[in-house]
């Protein structure tokens, strides 16, 4: 390949995204991903016959016209194959003792919990109209917590409505903005589709187009050092010793790390440095995978969401390794009868495995297995309160902490998300893609929204803060 325009640090969803987008402005990009597989938190791996996912499990607004809808089709990823999810209840939330049923589409959605809390028709009403507006600029300001005491008086509401955010988003009380837990809620309640395959066709599918456009991914490619000349990036050095040069530097790793590739001596203030660095990140997510023999479990097009009490918020496992609130999700069989595999995802913060940051992966001490099992274990048994006789299902188990995404994706603290948002630090709420070097930008989660909604609509906020410096107006 000659030398690129754009050289993009990362092949994690934004990553990828902001190439092709340049890409299809007819820019040479290339991108260096320092793992051996792309995709950062959407790439999926093999163990025996299958494919197990990371950082994918449903997806919202892919219908005609819906939030993601555009952006996907631009990218040539609505012709994967994604399936809806059940239109009457694509979230099952057992909270307080029962089950209540999340339909798709705002009416249906709000006629359904006026069923359950018919004395809340107002609160409700006033709900109905926030997840209707998602851009106003004072749901940065606004905790998300205090709002919804704000407008719904009974406490069961207002877990029965946050409760399938637990695995999507951090519920903290005395942080989470509105306008991240909106953003991570609407999209879903107007469409929640899953992916019949695995997260590395929507990778691929990327890839490919970068390629037919002129441009390249290689992988094994860390880069560890962005060198500075006369104000401008100019080169990107890699751990083989090799180094690439380019015009304009795009960095998807987490902004922390973006720092750290810039030498001190540099145009970046200490100042910046010290806000991307000393930002608090969201906590992290156990997963265990389970694979299941085969026709013991008829598949359902939904999540199940169980807590052990009736409270989501606050909730992730610490250091006791308590779990309390699971998403149980399954993936799309392919005789679409009968499950083969499901995931547990509870929230897991850094003090559950901060006793083992020092070991590497592959080659983690017996504590941390044995902390491991017992964590899944009580994943399991949580589930089993909604899939009776689960456990004699199991074949077979794989598990993930935070530690494993700290060791692959470079997060720190293996945060889930990046950053994490603070209503009373709205300057961190929405992060410019731009640095202070004028050719080296930023993108991923840690910006402004994460997920596949948000990484997206970030991936098209850096583009187009890259056009500017490119063509300025
Ligand atoms: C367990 C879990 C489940 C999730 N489930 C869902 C879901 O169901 N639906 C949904 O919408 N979202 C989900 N998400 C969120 C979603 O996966 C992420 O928000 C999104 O994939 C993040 O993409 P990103 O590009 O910002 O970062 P990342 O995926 O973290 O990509 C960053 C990339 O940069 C690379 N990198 C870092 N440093 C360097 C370097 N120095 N040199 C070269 N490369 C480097 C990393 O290896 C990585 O590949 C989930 C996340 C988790 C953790």
């Amino acid at each position: 390949m000659t030398r690129p325009d754009i050289i993009i640090i990362g092949s994690g969803l934004g990553g990828l995204e902001v190439a092709l987008m340049m890409s299809k402005e007819g820019k040479k990009v290339l991108v260096l991903e320092r793992q051996h597989q792309p995709g950062g938190c959407m790439q999926s791996y093999r163990r025996g016959n299958l494919h197990l996912d990371t950082g994918l499990h449903y997806v919202g607004g892919l219908e005609t016209g819906g939030q993601l809808y555009n952006a996907f089709d631009s990218l040539g990823l609505m012709n994967l194959p994604w399936e809806r999810m059940d239109e009457n209840c694509f979230e099952e939330v057992h909270i307080g003792g029962r089950a209540y049923s999340w339909s798709q589409g705002t009416g249906n959605f709000i006629k359904a919990m006026k069923s359950y809390f018919p004395h809340e028709e107002k609160g409700l009403e006033a709900y109905a109209e926030i997840l209707r507006c998602t851009d106003e600029l004072w749901m940065q300001n606004t905790n998300a917590w205090e709002y919804l005491n704000s407008i719904i008086s009974d406490p069961l509401l207002i877990q029965v409505l946050s409760a399938p955010a637990t695995c999507k988003m951090e519920l903290i009380r005395e942080t989470l903005p509105l306008f991240t837990f909106i953003h991570g809620t609407t999209p879903f309640i107007q469409s929640s589709w899953r992916l019949k395959g695995d997260g590395n066709m929507l990778v691929q599918r990327l890839i490919e187009q970068i390629r037919a456009n002129g441009g390249e991914v290689l992988t094994d490619k860390e880069v560890v050092s962005l060198k500075e000349d006369n104000g401008r990036i100019t080169q990107a050095l890699c751990s083989d010793g090799t180094s690439y040069y380019a015009d304009c530097f795009v960095s998807n790793a987490h902004p922390a790390v973006t720092c750290s590739l810039v030498s001190s001596n540099t145009t970046m203030k200490n100042m910046f440095r010290r806000r991307m660095s000393m930002q608090p990140n969201t906590f992290g997510m156990f997963t265990v995978h389970l694979q299941l023999r085969e026709g013991s479990l008829p598949y359902f097009n939904h999540n199940k969401l169980v807590f052990t009490e009736p409270d989501c918020w606050n909730m992730a496992v610490g250091k006791e390794h308590v779990v309390k609130g699971i998403m149980v999700s399954a993936r799309i069989p392919k005789d679409g009868v009968d499950v083969t595999n499901i995931d547990i995802l509870t929230p897991m913060q850094w003090e559950a495995v901060a006793e083992f940051e020092d070991s590497k992966l592959f080659h983690r001490p017996d504590s941390y297995n044995r902390m491991k099992l017992e964590v899944q274990r009580q994943c399991i048994t949580l589930a089993e309160t909604v899939i009776p006789n689960l456990s004699a299902m199991v074949v077979n188990t794989w598990s993930s902490t935070p530690l494993t995404y700290r060791d692959y994706n470079l997060t720190p603290e293996g945060s889930a998300f990046g950053f994490r948002k603070d209503y009373t630090n709205p300057m961190m709420t929405i992060v410019s893609p731009k640095t202070q070097i004028p050719n080296l930008f930023m993108t991923g989660q840690s910006l402004m929204l994460h997920g596949l909604h948000g990484v997206t609509m970030t991936a098209m906020y850096t583009c187009q803060e890259i056009k500017k410096c490119i063509i300025p107006e």
